[in-house]
């Protein structure tokens, strides 16, 4: 098996307090000497300064990062300056997508689609950027169907992604599945599996029901047995976790993207199982 490709997600910042504590965060995670961090950007840019300030951070220390660049209510021109800024500071990967708009806030702007944005990076900087895009093991939230998901995804791989980072998902079946039918649709890109660590249960219940991840009945009931007792619902979500995790790359999963809240621990703890 070669040795798959571990990276580590964060959000920009809002405040200097949370500026520092991304500081202690990421050295911690460092340690575990991922292939890059990403930095994820505000629909609208909305985070467009914090992400570029925290990626130029992160490579200044000496390490691989990958803004987010989402495309929902830019324009080619408004896109076009983001790109020449990440070039000018020899930024040469990013994560292409479409973004969300707050609800009320419709669509606008030029792109509509992912795919639309990963053929504008290509023609405006062509071979510059190593480009990630989303994929939706489960399906997207918005897609029609499965099979219009998976036609959306290959249209967007084609479009020029090199590889692909999955939302995330507790259920390995559906990454398997879903990689198995990409392939069969002709992609050959690497379609790494986007990893959350369980630490919040009620955190959790929240972003899965937003991004269409399903929790899986037997670890949401088992996590509501627990109540406040974080340290059990830690515990369990490790063992989980990592059970999922080891699961995957024994079956092909050519590496994992960690999703760390910005936190440290859970996703060491995790990758200090798997090595
Ligand atoms: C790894 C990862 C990182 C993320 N980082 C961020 C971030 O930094 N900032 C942020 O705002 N959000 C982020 N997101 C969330 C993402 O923006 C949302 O899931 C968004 O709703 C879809 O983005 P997308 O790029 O997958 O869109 P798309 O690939 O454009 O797909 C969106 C929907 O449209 C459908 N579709 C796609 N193309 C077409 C077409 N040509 N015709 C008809 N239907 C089509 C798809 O089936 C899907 O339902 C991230 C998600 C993942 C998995």
């Amino acid at each position: 098996m070669t040795t798959p490709d571990f990276s580590i997600e964060f959000f920009p910042p809002k405040t200097a307090e949370g500026t520092e504590k991304l500081r202690v965060t990421r050295a911690k995670l460092a340690e575990l000497n991922p292939k890059y961090f990403s930095v994820t950007f505000g629909a609208g840019g909305t985070t467009q300064q914090g992400t570029l300030d925290t990626v130029t951070e992160i490579r200044r220390e000496g390490h691989d990062a990958a803004p987010h660049l989402s495309c929902v209510g830019g324009t080619r021109e408004s896109i076009r300056t983001i790109l020449n800024e990440f070039k000018a500071n020899d930024i040469r990967r990013l994560v292409a997508l479409r973004g969300d708009l707050p609800s009320g806030y419709g669509m606008g702007g030029e792109f509509r689609y992912a795919n639309e944005l990963v053929e504008f990076i290509r023609a405006e900087t062509g071979d510059w950027f190593h480009i990630e895009v989303a994929a939706y093991p489960e399906m997207h939230p918005q897609a029609r169907s499965p099979q219009d998901d998976l036609n959306s995804f290959v249209r967007k791989m084609n479009a020029g992604a090199n590889a692909a980072i999955t939302q995330y998902f507790y259920n390995a079946d559906a990454y398997f599945r879903f990689t198995e039918e990409a392939r069969k649709a002709g992609v050959t890109a690497p379609i790494v599996a986007g990893i959350m660590p369980i630490t919040n249960s009620t955190q959790l219940q929240r972003f899965s029901e937003m991004c269409g991840a399903e929790i899986p009945r037997w670890i949401r009931l088992k996590l509501a047995s627990y109540g406040d007792d974080t340290a059990s619902i830690k515990a369990f979500g490790l063992d989980v976790v990592t059970a999922m995790c080891e699961r995957l790359l024994a079956g092909g999963a050519p590496g994992l993207h960690f999703y760390s809240l910005n936190q440290a621990a859970a996703t060491t703890a995790i990758w200090q199982r798997l090595v």
